[in-house]
């Protein structure tokens, strides 16, 4: 990128004017990681300060059994299959006993298109989970999911939220997103929600009350084009409802043969490679710089790293995904030895250490409670530091 061009960005970025379509590319296109990670640090922190948010959670998925068959996906199983499993609702009743006294503050449930699970069991499950956690929070099914639920149960998603609500939900999560644009979509999603019904579904979510997540999946056959043409969708939407509270930008994640079976379900992993760490922190940066609408920007670390959770605090994140215990669908596809459990201790550690504020809120992002400022570096560096895997 020329010198003018690199004026005219910073420019624009300082003023809060918005970007366009050519300046995500062409910031895509700027191997100035420090640059971009310095302009996209000067709006998280007119966003966010220096507060670092984290919540913390449980993942349950209740059933790995799946009608589709995603490209990119590891975690789909068909009936039958030696590691196909579907959770009675009993058993995810005693799983959820198993949780309470661990502080939680949200549940995160997505699954599989389940073929034959009747459209009842979905509000059912809720409901007696909330009965056992009346505390914690319900972010479940993806938009993907209630578009099956329209199809399973014929009823209008209207009809099937107020239902979802009533049993106890709370958000919605933001898969199901990938990439919106076709020329890529096609190639990696097997279900039928596209744009169209993704974006229909948050929207009508919004208008009752529901604050969702959204998320892109990066770092597999797309193009940077394909990036900014995701995020400019999302933010036209949020201009309109306003419902977002955060992005993800999730990294596409190889299939590296851990399943019972030995199989690989990721049927585009031989076309591409997965992102590096620089092209993860790019991204989260132009992400944050392009989305000038949404409140925050979240790294997952599960799929990333510590290092680079870490290291993405300064590249336009502000929202580290929190205690994970348990984590199926990454951690069918990762052999990177990334802990999937991470306490609130280490989490904290991994904030200040950074030079941040840590906060934990809840899926609302409410504030539950706030952190200590971070020590200094001399008093940080005078006890042993953990190193990040
Ligand atoms: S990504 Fe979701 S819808 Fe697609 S195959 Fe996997 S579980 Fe099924």
């Amino acid at each position: 990128m020329d010198a003018g061009l690199k004026r005219e960005l910073e420019a624009k970025v300082y003023a809060g004017e918005r970007l366009t379509r050519e300046d995500g590319i062409a910031l895509y296109e700027s191997d100035d990681l420090v640059w971009l990670g310095r302009l996209a640090h000067h709006v998280r922190t007119e966003k966010n300060g220096d507060r670092v948010m984290f919540n913390v959670n449980r993942h349950l998925n209740l059933t790995n059994v799946c009608s589709a068959s995603c490209a990119y996906c590891s975690f789909q199983r068909k009936p039958g299959e030696k590691d196909a499993y579907t959770m009675r609702i009993e058993e995810a009743v005693r799983l959820a006993k198993q949780m309470e006294g661990e502080q939680l503050t949200e549940l995160h449930i997505v699954n599989g298109l389940h073929p034959t699970l009747p459209w009842k069991y979905y509000p059912r499950v809720l409901r007696e989970l909330k009965a056992v956690l009346p505390n914690v929070n319900l972010k479940a099914f993806t938009a993907t999911e209630i578009h099956w639920f329209e199809r399973i149960s014929g009823l209008p998603a209207d009809q099937i939220l107020d239902e979802l609500i009533d049993a106890g939900l709370e958000s919605l999560t933001g898969g199901g997103a990938e990439i919106f644009d076709w020329e890529i979509r096609q190639h990696i999603v097997d279900h039928n929600t596209h744009w169209e019904d993704w974006s229909r579904i948050h929207r009508l979510a919004h208008s009752k009350g529901l604050k969702t997540p959204s998320t892109m999946l990066y770092g597999h056959i797309e193009e940077p084009r394909h990036r900014v043409d995701h995020v400019l969708r999302l933010r036209e939407l949020q201009d309109e409802t306003g419902g977002f509270q955060v992005f993800i930008p999730l990294r596409y994640q190889h299939d590296f043969v851990d399943s019972a079976d030995g199989k690989i379900r990721n049927r585009i992993q031989a076309q591409t490679t997965m992102a590096s760490p620089a092209e993860s922190l790019k991204t989260f940066a132009v992400s944050r710089l392009l989305f000038d609408n949404v409140p925050h920007v979240k790294c997952f670390w599960v799929m990333h790293g510590l290092s680079v959770a870490q290291l993405s605090l300064n590249f336009g994140v502000d929202d580290l995904d929190g205690s994970v215990v348990e984590y199926k669908i990454t951690h069918d596809a990762d052999s990177y030895g990334t802990p999937n459990t991470m306490h609130r201790e280490d989490l904290l550690q991994l904030i200040q250490d950074a030079g941040f504020r840590p906060v934990e809120r809840n899926t609302r992002y409410e504030v539950v409670r706030e952190y200590d400022a971070p020590k200094s570096l001399a008093e940080r560096r005078s006890v042993p530091q953990q190193v990040w895997a």
